[in-house]
């Protein structure tokens, strides 16, 4: 079988490219490991993790909000079978609906572990014992990653789990120790805690989402204390040991220079993801991968081997699902003899608790370390009016700008919908907008979105108006 393109891996970067490639015409095949497509983000990562996130919400708001608004509910349980059920059937509905996009596109699916034999050739072998080889004149390597642990703590996938067992726990816990104050962390603590778990989240550096401009980790720290997370900063965590049910946590407190030990029904280990190219045999096309584990690739994502590009979370960047989907299409692009368009540095970050955490551009303490001068607007949700009339009032919008130019340089919001909101900002960097463009621009009255043209305004000359 002979291909213009092969694509290893159908997460949303391989996916995704597949369409796009056959929207272009390219005689495209796709090869996925597992039974189902849509790769981590649709069967353990985004899509599982929004929809009990939503699930728990609903319950939260019932539980500790509706007596706020003159609604009363009488006594609150939790099917939480059924609410997994829920997430499954939402999942499955997703996995599927990318099967028929695969027809829709006519990209070839091929089930089985995709293997190099050279630089165009693949071998498939199937769970079934099949194996077969297909041949591509371009191929992208698109395999993901896997979840990380850290020295001392063996995940066992029972008591001592990845974000992927605690997406489908056979009970809701107690207490979840939570290693590492990243977005996972927090979304699926969140998740736990708005149920009645105790979660304690402990974390090496001094604030949470530590890539994320410091104050937003700050801010949506003080948010979650609200909903009875406890964090444990400067904590760096030495060994996990498990007993019966118990699971005990041993750290060394930076602060206080003393060891302190947790204990829990579960720890979750959310301590970052590591790039997948296990038997890929990438030796056989003549890449050899960097001490990260990741496949270098260049401003294209062309690997060494020239006709072999990597995209994804098995390069480097950040590990989301849209910035493994624009890098698919623009390579696909690419190959068909278009421009290679992608600008890093307007994927925006996001992380989904409540409030949602999102931002796009650079911190305040990357600019300060690059010696770049820029101004800073901030207007914070409790002077907005629909905030208040949502009971929405934690967080903040932040945006910086060009000292000179007051082109914005970064926007940071830690809020009510701020994961949807960031997208005007993402056009207005696209666009290149200076703070005073967005200050300009009229804003629907009452929206949460007023509170970036608030802080536009306040970068602007200083002059947010309702504060
Ligand atoms: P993956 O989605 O990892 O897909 C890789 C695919 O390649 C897999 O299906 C794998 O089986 C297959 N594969 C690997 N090796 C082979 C082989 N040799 N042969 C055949 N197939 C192979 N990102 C966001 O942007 N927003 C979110 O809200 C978000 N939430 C997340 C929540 C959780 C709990 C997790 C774990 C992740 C989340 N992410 C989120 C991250 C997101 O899931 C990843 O960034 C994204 O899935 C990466 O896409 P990818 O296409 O590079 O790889």
């Amino acid at each position: 079988m002979e291909y213009d393109l092969i694509v290893i891996g159908s997460g949303p970067g391989g996916y995704v490219a597949a369409i796009r490639a056959g929207q272009l015409g390219l005689k495209t095949a796709l090869v996925e490991k597992y039974s189902t497509l849509g790769g981590t983000c649709l069967n353990v990562g985004c899509i599982p993790s929004k929809a009990l996130l939503d699930s728990s919400e609903h319950y939260h708001n019932a539980n500790k909000h509706f007596d706020t608004h003159g609604i009363g509910t009488g006594k609150l349980s939790i099917n939480f079978a059924k609410m997994l059920e829920r997430k499954n059937a939402v999942v499955s509905q997703t996995t599927q609906g990318i099967v028929g996009l695969m027809a829709k596109n006519k990209v070839d699916v091929h089930h089985g572990m995709g293997s190099f034999v050279d630089s165009q050739t693949i071998k498939i072998d199937s769970d079934n014992g099949e194996t077969k080889e297909i041949r591509g004149k371009k191929i992208i390597i698109a395999t993901g990653s896997k979840p990380f642990s850290i020295p001392g703590v063996e995940v066992d996938k029972k008591r001592v789990i990845t974000s992927t067992e605690a997406l489908g726990l056979p009970e809701i816990p107690k207490t979840m120790i939570v290693i590492g104050g990243g977005a996972i962390g927090l979304e699926l603590g969140s998740v736990y805690a708005r149920l009645g778990t105790k979660v304690q989240v402990v974390e090496y550096m001094d604030n949470i989402i530590p890539n994320m401009d410091k104050e937003c980790g700050r801010v949506l720290m003080r948010s979650l204390k609200k909903i009875g997370v406890e964090f444990f900063l400067k904590h760096a965590v030495k060994e996990v040991s498990v007993k019966g049910k118990t699971v005990t946590l041993k750290a060394d407190d930076l602060k206080k220079k003393k060891e302190v030990q947790f204990k829990g029904d579960y720890v979750l280990v959310a301590t970052g993801r590591k790039a997948f190219t296990k038997g890929l045999n990438l030796d056989a096309a003549g890449i050899t991968i960097d001490s990260r584990g990741k496949v270098p690739v260049n401003n294209v994502c062309e690997t060494s081997s020239p006709g072999i590009f990597a995209i994804g979370d098995v390069v480097e960047g950040v590990m989301l699902a849209h910035k493994a989907e624009e890098e698919g299409v623009a390579v696909v692009e690419y190959i068909a003899g278009q421009p290679f368009h992608l600008n890093h540095n307007t994927i925006p970050g996001v992380v989904y608790t409540w409030p949602e955490a999102a931002a796009v551009g650079k911190t305040e303490e990357e600019l300060k370390k690059a010696g770049i001068s820029y101004k800073s607007g901030s207007f914070p949700f409790k002077a907005s009016g629909r905030a208040r009339a949502a009971e929405e009032t934690d967080g903040f919008v932040k945006i910086l700008s060009d000292k000179e130019t007051d082109e914005i340089l970064g926007v940071h919001m830690v809020g009510p919908r701020a994961a949807d909101m960031i997208g005007e900002c993402v056009v207005a960097m696209e666009y290149r907008a200076s703070a005073e463009d967005i200050g300009r621009i009229c804003h629907a009255h009452p929206t949460f979105s007023e509170a970036i043209k608030e802080a536009a305004l306040g970068a602007t000359d200083n002059r947010a108006l309702h504060i």
